[in-house]
C-alpha cells in the first residue's frame, strides 16, 4: 500500500478499494514503528477525525482528487490541533489558533494530516542537524544526514511514512533534502504559494512546495497549493500571472527539441565524481528523449553563497525578533526586568545556528555596515538573476545540473562547521535569490567516496531550473524522465 503514489492511492479511494480511515491507520502504524525521527507531532485522534470526514465525502459523492490522501506537514506551517515548533525550543508546546493557508487548502481538498515533520530550527540548515528535537536519519543509510532543512519531509516520503509532504525552500530546503533522500520535490516561483502561516525565515526568499514520490504527484499537490492569497503581501496576484492551473496538463508532452542549458559553473571543482556521473547520465537520457544540450555560463554562481548568507540572516534577524517571550512559546522562568526576560528567553530558546544568523544579520544591517554588506548583496542578487535571464533569453528553455556537490554526508561530520554546510548550498542558492522555480528528481546513487563513479546507497538528485512560472514545464520534463527511468521507484532496503 505505502509504495503507491498519490495518483494510485486516489484511484483506490475513489473505487472504494480502501477507505481514508484504513489508509490513515496504515500510515500511522508505519510512523509509530519507524525510527527515523522524521515526525515530531502525531495525534491519532486528530488524524482519524479528518479521515472520517474524508470518508463522509466519498459517501456523499463530494470527494476530489486529493480527498482521503494522507499528508505530512513540515513543522513550520502552523496547524490548529497539532503543535508547531519550527524545530525550535522557542516554540516548544506552541499550538497555533489558525491554519496556514497551505494547510487550509489541503484540508479543504479533504487531505488527511498525518502529523508534523522535523526540520532544521526555523529552516536554517542543510542537514536537519540544527533541529532542537534531534537529527533525522536518512532512510537510505542511517549513518547519513537526510539533508535540510526539510529533512523530515523528504525522509518521510523516502521511508514511505507518508505519500505527500509539504516543505519550504529558502535556499534549497526542498530540493536538497529531496535529492539526499531520493524523492521528488519542486520549489515554485517566489510568490506563487502563500507564506501565510508559514513561519518566516527570510521573507524575500521563503517559498513553500511539495515533496512526493513522483513529478505527477507533485503536480497534483501544486494544483491545490498555488494561488493568490490576500493574507500574504508578497503573494503574486492573478494579474501578475499567479493563476491556478492544472499542472498535470503538460505531463505527457514530448521533449523533442527541448534546449537544456548546462552551466559550466555547476560542473567545476568541488563536484563529487559520483554525483557528476549520475547527473551526466541523466543528461544523456534527456538527449535520448529528444532534447539538446547547450553549454551555458552562470558566471555569478560563486557569489550566491556570500550574497545569500548576508540577505537571509538580515531578514531572519528581523523576523525572529518576534520571539521575545511575550507572545509565543518559551519564556525564561526567572528574570529581573523586561530586558532581562528578553535576554534570557532568547538565550535559552534559540539554538546556536539561529543565534549565529541573528548576530550576522544584525551586524550587516547596522548603521555603518548596511551599505557595505546588505545593499551590496542586494545589487549582486540582481546580477545573479540577470545571469539566468541571459541564459533563458536565447540559449535554453531550462537549466540542469546537480542539486548538491555531494551525496548526503555522514551524520555529525559537518555539525561544528557552519561554513562547510553553507558551501554545500552552492547549486541551489542562486535559484532562490532569483526567485525562479527549481526541481529535484532522483537520478542515481553514489557512495560519497572520492573518485568513485557511481553506485552505493546514497541518492543523487538532478536539478531542473526554469524561468518564472515554468512549473508546468519542469513537471513535464521530470515526468518524461520518470516514464523512462525507475530511480524514483527504488526504495531503501526493507521499505
Ligand atoms: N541551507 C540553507 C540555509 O541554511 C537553506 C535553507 C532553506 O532553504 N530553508 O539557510
Amino acid at each position: 500500500m505505502h509504495n503507491k503514489t498519490i495518483k494510485e492511492l486516489s484511484a483506490l479511494l475513489h473505487s472504494k478499494q480502501v477507505s481514508a480511515t484504513e489508509l490513515a491507520r496504515h500510515y500511522l502504524g508505519r510512523i509509530d514503528a519507524s525510527g527515523h525521527n522524521a515526525f515530531l507531532h502525531v495525534d491519532h485522534e486528530l488524524t482519524l477525525a479528518q479521515a472520517a470526514a474524508a470518508d463522509a465525502r466519498f459517501a456523499q459523492g463530494t470527494a476530489g482528487p486529493l480527498t482521503g490522501v494522507p499528508i505530512a506537514h513540515k513543522d513550520i506551517f502552523v496547524t490548529r490541533g497539532w503543535r508547531t515548533t519550527a524545530g525550535s525550543k522557542m516554540l516548544d508546546g506552541y499550538v497555533s489558533p489558525f491554519d496556514a493557508t497551505v494547510v487550509d487548502r489541503f484540508n479543504a481538498a479533504g487531505m488527511v494530516t498525518l502529523g508534523k515533520v522535523n526540520l532544521d530550527e526555523f529552516a536554517m540548515g542543510s542537514a536537519n542537524e540544527n533541529s532542537a528535537y534531534g537529527a533525522v536519519k536518512n532512510p537510505w543509510d542511517a549513518a547519513a544526514v537526510p539533508g535540510g532543512s526539510s529533512g523530515g519531509s523528504a525522509a518521510a516520503i523516502a521511508a514511505r511514512l507518508a505519500p505527500a509532504a509539504t516543505a519550504t525552500d529558502t535556499g534549497g530546503s526542498i530540493r536538497q533534502p529531496a535529492a539526499f533522500c531520493g524523492v521528488t520535490g519542486i520549489k515554485p516561483t517566489y510568490g506563487r504559494v502563500s507564506r501565510f502561516g508559514m513561519i518566516a525565515f527570510a521573507s524575500s526568499l521563503d517559498q513553500g512546495g511539495p515533496i512526493a514520490q513522483t513529478a505527477e504527484d507533485c503536480a497534483l499537490l501544486l494544483n491545490e497549493m498555488i494561488g493568490f492569497d490576500e493574507r500574504d503581501s508578497t503573494s503574486l496576484t492573478v494579474e501578475q500571472g499567479n493563476v491556478r492551473e492544472d499542472y498535470t496538463r503538460d505531463l505527457n508532452k514530448p521533449l523533442a527539441g527541448l534546449r537544456i542549458g548546462v552551466p559550466s559553473e555547476y560542473f567545476g571543482e568541488g563536484l563529487a565524481s559520483d554525483v557528476e556521473g549520475a547527473v551526466r547520465a541523466a543528461l544523456e537520457q534527456f538527449v535520448k528523449l529528444g532534447a539538446v544540450l547547450v553549454d551555458i555560463s552562470l558566471p555569478k554562481t560563486a557569489l550566491s553563497i556570500p550574497t545569500y548568507y548576508i540577505i537571509a540572516p538580515a531578514e531572519a534577524s528581523s523576523n525572529l525578533s518576534r520571539f521575545d517571550g511575550v507572545r509565543y512559546g518559551h519564556r525564561a522562568a526567572e528574570y529581573k526586568d523586561l530586558q532581562d526576560m528578553y535576554r534570557k528567553t532568547r538565550a535559552e530558546g534559540f539554538g546556536s545556528e539561529v543565534k549565529r544568523r541573528i548576530m550576522v544579520g544584525t551586524y550587516v544591517l547596522c548603521h555603518g555596515y548596511y551599505d557595505a554588506y546588505y545593499v551590496q548583496a542586494q545589487k549582486i542578487r540582481r546580477l545573479i538573476a540577470d545571469d539566468f535571464q541571459a541564459a533563458f533569453a536565447d540559449k535554453c528553455d531550462v537549466i540542469m545540473g546537480p542539486v548538491a556537490p555531494t551525496v548526503a554526508w555522514d551524520l555529525g561530520s559537518k555539525t561544528n562547521d557552519p561554513v562547510a554546510n553553507y558551501l554545500a548550498d552552492i547549486f541551489t542558492l542562486s535559484t532562490s535569490l532569483a526567485g525562479l522555480p527549481g526541481m529535484s528528481i532522483p537520478c542515481g546513487f553514489g557512495d560519497g567516496k572520492e573518485g568513485s563513479e557511481a553506485n552505493g546507497k546514497r541518492p543523487v538528485g538532478l536539478q531542473i531550473i526554469g524561468n518564472y512560472f515554468a512549473e508546468a514545464k519542469l513537471l513535464n520534463i521530470a515526468h518524461q524522465y520518470q516514464q523512462a527511468t525507475d530511480w524514483h521507484k527504488r526504495t531503501p532496503e526493507g521499505v
